[in-house]
């Protein structure tokens, strides 16, 4: 079942739309006070700058032509000036009997991403949750290859508005049927600690009570494994929940599994995590996507109590969801069960998680990935043999030969290929 928010379509390809970018600012990245020297700026009265930011975080308009409490000259003023949504339009598909709806947005420039909206009844002592996972980056550089996002390779990072506008998106539409977001994670598209100016200026937006105002504490950011970035966040002591995506704790698999342990690995992430929980007196959780004859063995849940024993750490074991292009599938719920009894025996926390949205592809990046069609057969059948070789290797215990995926510092992104 899908329904769209807009009569436009995405786009049927991402890479043949014009990579021309709207260059107004959106509203959802502007401060309060950008907002005030906008409103200033075109002589209106400084109450104003309070019913423009209304409008941006509390109204349920969807567009400056919908902000009924402006005058219509002011209206125009501002479309010309800032644009109100930056992620429409967005077509919605629905799955697990509608407590999941999984949005794909296209940005100014035809870009793709995604997001997922997860609704969780009360029940046993808990209120009712309604999650929103986002995207920080159109695409990723890491590379993982179980994930579509990883397939696609690095597109582009998201601006400040882009990132904080997929939750202002989301947020009107739970308030037209009575329910209000109350967690974010960062568990969409991309790598958020390689955007990480734009993931802190959009956690300031979403976490400051005059603008998006939700508890720091209901914000999770979820990284692979950026170690300076981890210790950068570190410093700043947020009250954010860190959730690292471990997948293997021994380094030769985790070399295939998130290619980013080739440049900082497991042991350093590891140690800036507990650094990071030490610091800021909050519990990291670590994310373990189990894929059948692949990480989840006792041997791997053994290597798991070892280096997360003590550290107050929490686990969670969440099927790999299936994605084209790989050999691999989910582990079976026996040997999900046997992993995560292991990990609680060995005095580690853990939660078994199902994966939503499998219909519509929850890992985010898949719908993505199918918009941006299938590569040819013989691509295909080529990258799933060197995965079953390369998996075969990392369990012989052999470290990747391969170097660590390109582009993971800003800078060189810009630079062209080969000239580092
Ligand atoms: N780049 C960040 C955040 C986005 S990915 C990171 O990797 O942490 C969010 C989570 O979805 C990660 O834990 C990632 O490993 C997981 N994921 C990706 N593809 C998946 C799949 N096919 N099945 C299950 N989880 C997947
Ligand atoms: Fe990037 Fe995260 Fe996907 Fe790995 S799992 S490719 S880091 S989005």
């Amino acid at each position: 079942m899908s329904k769209s928010t807009s009569a436009a379509r995405p786009a049927a390809d991402a890479r043949t739309v014009p990579s021309d970018r709207d260059l107004r600012p959106g509203i959802g990245g502007l401060g309060t006070d950008e907002t005030a020297a906008l409103v200033a700026a075109l002589g209106e009265p400084a109450f104003r700058a309070r019913q423009v930011a209304d409008a941006a975080w509390r109204s349920t308009a969807a567009d400056w032509d919908e902000v009924t409490t402006l005058a219509l000259p002011l209206r125009a003023a501002l479309a010309e000036r800032v644009r109100f949504d930056t992620v429409a339009p967005t077509t919605l598909a629905l799955s697990d009997d509608g407590t999941t709806e999984k949005a794909l947005h296209v940005l100014s420039d035809g870009r793709l991403v995604e997001s997922v909206l997860m609704h969780y009844p009360a029940g046993a002592g808990r209120r009712e949750r309604n999650t929103l996972c986002i995207s920080s980056q159109a695409g990723c550089a890491v590379g993982c290859p179980f994930c579509a996002t990883g397939e696609l390779g690095f597109e582009r990072d998201l601006e400040v508005a882009e990132i904080v506008d997929q939750a202002r998106l989301a947020s009107r539409r739970l308030a037209a049927v009575g329910r209000h977001l109350t967690n974010i994670v960062f568990m969409g598209m991309g790598e958020p600690l390689l955007n990480l100016d734009a993931v802190l200026g959009a956690a300031a937006a979403l976490t400051d009570p005059a603008r998006f105002g939700m508890g720091a504490r209901h914000l999770t950011i979820s990284s692979s494994g950026v170690v300076p970035a981890i210790e950068r966040l570190t410093r700043l002591r947020p009250q954010w929940t860190l959730a690292i995506s471990l997948h293997a704790a021994r380094d030769p698999l985790r070399d295939l599994l998130v290619p980013l342990n080739r440049r900082w690995p497991v042991g350093e992430v590891v140690a800036a995590a507990r650094a990071y929980a030490e610091e800021t007196g909050r519990r990291v959780s670590y994310e373990y996507v189990m894929i059948d004859g692949i990480n989840d063995t006792l041997v791997d849940a053994d290597a798991v109590v070892r280096l997360l024993r003590g550290s107050g750490a929490h686990v969670n074991c969440i099927p790999m969801n299936p994605v084209a292009h790989t050999p691999w599938r989910a582990s079976s719920p026996d040997r999900i069960t046997a992993f995560a009894t292991r990990l609680a025996a060995g005095g580690i926390g853990v939660t078994v998680r199902r994966n939503r949205g499998q219909e519509v592809g929850a890992a985010c990046g898949q719908l993505a990935a199918e918009q941006a069609g299938e590569p040819p057969a013989p691509t295909v059948a080529r990258r799933r043999e060197r995965l079953v070789a390369e998996s075969t290797a990392a369990l012989r215990g052999e470290r990747s030969v391969s170097p660590a995926p390109a582009g993971l510092d800003p800078a060189s992104r810009a630079r062209p290929p080969g000239s580092r």
